[in-house]
């Protein structure tokens, strides 16, 4: 998400709140459940230049949501039930999904403890070669090159930048700058740029993957706890609406494979990388329809309704997002009022 459209939902969030528009809009906005979306369990702060914080909240946090979402009388469930309940029309109780995408190690440290005290389910998507030690955390890695440079000169399609980011304040307009840049870019050539500018400051940055990505011994353990579900993130975690079709059934398929092989059971549930419009459209939708997995998740802003059972492979999230750990925040977006505007009150998004 960009730093305009967070700080628009977040202005959007409070006013909602103190307004108490979202409790009035519920009743035609809430849908029959919804899906979160986390990345980072980690109890540390965050630092003053830390642009990825968006994808970190506390393991409190995660707590008082997961409270929060049972004292509204929302069942937690897994994915399976989420498609069951959406396949036969079960909607006399809401529900909600817990999904962390990319596999970090915090999810089993942070995560893990949270959900298993209250014997909740929860699904990790896992990219396979990130799991394989081959993870490229490029918007990580751009984010450590920023922290350790006070200059930087960038050729962005033909023309010379040059970025002055000795202040946190620089340094986080920098990196929007750029990583948005990127994200228009063919992802090959994007990570090769970013791998160049690791390699100009003299940083490794496989390190980063190392540090902060499971391997499939731990997913192993994980996922012998019936709380888990191992859902695939494809292989090697490239926005599928970039790639050809062959390339990108073969990143899909490619990680199904993998993960029937370490852990002996085919993944039946699928998230989209980066997950946005421009990342995953109606053709990676339909091909993960045609390869028969039970849902398959977009980053795309939502909660579900019953006209979703014609979409479940383009299902739509809520970001549980590490600038608004507040608990005010998660009634207005369980209420589905903010989407309902940002969707202009149609109940599927998947075009
Ligand atoms: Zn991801």
């Amino acid at each position: 998400m960009s730093r305009r459209t967070t700080h628009l939902l977040k202005g959007a969030l409070s006013t909602m709140y103190y307004l108490g528009i979202h409790r009035a809009m519920a009743p035609i906005t809430q849908g029959v459940g919804l899906i979160f979306m986390l990345h980072h369990v980690k109890p540390e702060g965050v630092e003053e230049f830390e642009p990825n914080r968006i994808l970190k909240i506390t393991p409190e946090f995660l707590e008082t949501v997961i409270e929060q979402v049972q004292e509204a009388g929302v069942d937690v469930v897994s994915l399976d039930e989420v498609h069951w309940r959406l396949s036969e029309g079960y909607f006399d109780r809401p529900f909600a999904a817990f999904t962390f995408d990319d596999g970090y190690r915090d999810n089993a440290e942070y995560a893990y403890p949270v959900f298993k005290k209250h014997k909740l389910p929860f699904t990790i998507y896992v990219p396979t070669e990130f799991a394989d030690g081959n993870g490229d955390l490029w918007w990580l890695a751009l984010e450590k090159v920023l922290r350790d440079t006070d200059r930087i000169s960038v050729n962005m399609g033909g023309t010379n930048r040059k970025f002055n980011c000795s202040t946190p304040g620089e340094k986080d307009a920098t990196f929007h700058q750029i990583y948005w840049w990127l994200r228009g870019e063919k992802e090959s050539d994007a990570r090769n740029w970013v791998r160049e500018l690791c390699r100009g400051i003299g940083f490794d940055p496989s390190v980063l993957s190392d540090e902060l990505v499971m391997q499939w011994n731990e997913i192993r353990e994980l996922a012998e706890d019936p709380l888990v579900t191992i859902g695939a993130h494809t292989k090697g975690h490239y926005a599928l609406a970039k790639l050809s079709l062959s390339e990108a059934r073969l990143e899909v398929e490619g990680s199904f494979d993998r993960i029937e092989r370490e852990l002996g059971v085919r993944p039946q549930h699928f998230s989209y990388p980066y997950g946005c419009e421009r990342t995953a459209g109606p053709r990676d939708f339909s091909l993960l329809k045609e390869l028969g997995v039970k849902t398959a998740v977009t980053t795309r802003k939502g909660v579900l309704f019953a006209e979703h059972v014609d979409h479940m492979t383009a299902l739509p999230r809520v970001s549980l997002n590490g600038d608004y750990q507040n608990s005010r925040y998660i009634s207005v977006l369980m209420s589905g009022a903010p989407f309902a505007l940002m969707n202009r009150f149609r109940h599927v998004n998947a075009g």
